[in-house]
């Protein structure tokens, strides 16, 4: 019988993919959730018993993972996946960099204080702690840290999400350094995450953010292209990169998970090959991705041992899911 991993952010884009690939594995799964009703459309789309969910309401509140633990004394691994990823609130500090720092502190010290079976913490951080805020052409790799400050992560939403995700891996850190807990924490760093839910019933409506940014282009009927560009990684990839790093240990290596680059326009260019029929704006179809940042992830290719679905599959299986959801 395989273990018991306990999923924080059951919901999340990415961890249905991972619990689906635990649940495939013969893991079994407590899976936490913000309140009844999205248990139970979970419990009803994974449809097995190896999946239970429990209710963590808030992220920042005191003592939010304890109870959920003390039920469940068969977890033996943690993959702590939920943190704020919005870039558009209220308040930066309070509705983005605080539930992630503080929800990260939450879950070390419940593990720490009510589950010594628990030996192994994943969190899922992101390239936004490898990145470099003052320049960002920076070369990135498992060993660089983002230099953002506090004050400077309080200004935007996505200065903010960046602030959130390399506060909270440096709290993790220092609650080991000072804690010195009887389980390991590991990170594990995608870049910008595209493909399809697991269940086609996600697809509808607004999708998560970094999959808005896809169905953000299919209404581009006309005008021009914007000029973003980024490194990818599809979904199911990043999801087998935490089953790889809950089977083997990374020692600290503070796991890159990235493809290629892209930009909008070639992510135009692979929408208007596969469904010339939505007529989306053309732009200068020639323009090569020009990646100015190297993203040097050769430590974590050799570790993980992957061979990544490529970026023409990711965006086709995107697409499509997300018309036929929409229809
Ligand atoms: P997502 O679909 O928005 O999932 C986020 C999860 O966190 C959801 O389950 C959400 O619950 C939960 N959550 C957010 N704020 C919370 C709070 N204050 N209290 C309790 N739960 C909260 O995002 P995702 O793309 O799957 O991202 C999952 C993880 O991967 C995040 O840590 C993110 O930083 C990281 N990541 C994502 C990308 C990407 O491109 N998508 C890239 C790098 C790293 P609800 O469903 O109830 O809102």
């Amino acid at each position: 019988m395989g273990a018991t991993v306990f999923v924080s952010g059951a919901t999340g884009f990415i961890a249905q993919h991972v619990i689906k690939q635990l649940l495939e594995k013969g893991y079994s799964v407590v899976g936490s959730v913000r309140n009844e009703s999205k248990g139970e459309t979970l419990k009803k789309n994974f449809a097995t018993d190896k999946f239970s969910y429990e209710i963590v309401e808030d992220l920042e509140t005191v003592g939010a993972f304890d109870t959920a633990l003390k039920k469940h004394p068969e977890v033996t691994i943690f993959l702590h996946t939920a943190s704020p990823v919005t870039f558009d609130v209220e308040d930066n500090e309070k509705d983005i960099i605080l539930p992630a720092i503080n929800g990260t502190v939450n879950v070390l010290k419940a593990i720490k204080a009510t589950a010594p079976q628990i030996d192994k913490v994943v969190i899922t951080s992101s390239v936004a702690s490898q990145l470099t805020f003052s320049n960002p052409v920076a070369r990135v790799s498992e060993d660089t840290w983002n230099d953002v400050t506090y004050e400077q992560a309080k200004e935007s939403g996505s200065a903010a999400y960046v602030g959130s995700k390399t506060f909270a891996e440096k709290a993790g850190i220092e609650f080991v350094e000072k804690e010195k807990p009887h389980f390991t924490v590991s990170t594990v760093h995608p870049v910008f995450v595209f493909g399809p839910q697991v269940f086609d019933s996600e697809a509808k409506g607004k999708l998560n953010a970094s999959n808005g940014y896809i169905s953000g282009l299919l209404q581009l009927k006309e005008g021009s292209v914007p000029q973003y560009s980024g490194s990818f990684i599809d979904v199911r990839d990043v999801a087998a990169a935490h089953l790889v790093e809950i089977e083997k240990p990374s020692n600290g290596l503070r796991v890159l998970v990235k493809d290629v680059d892209f930009t909008s326009q070639s992510l135009l260019n692979i929408i208007n090959k596969n469904f010339p029929e939505l007529g989306l704006v053309k732009g200068d179809s020639e323009a090569q991705v020009d990646s100015k940042r190297i993203v040097d992830d050769a430590k974590s290719r050799a570790y993980l041992g992957l061979n990544y679905i490529d970026i023409e599959k990711s965006v086709v299986d995107t697409v499509k899911q997300y018309i036929a959801a929409n229809k």
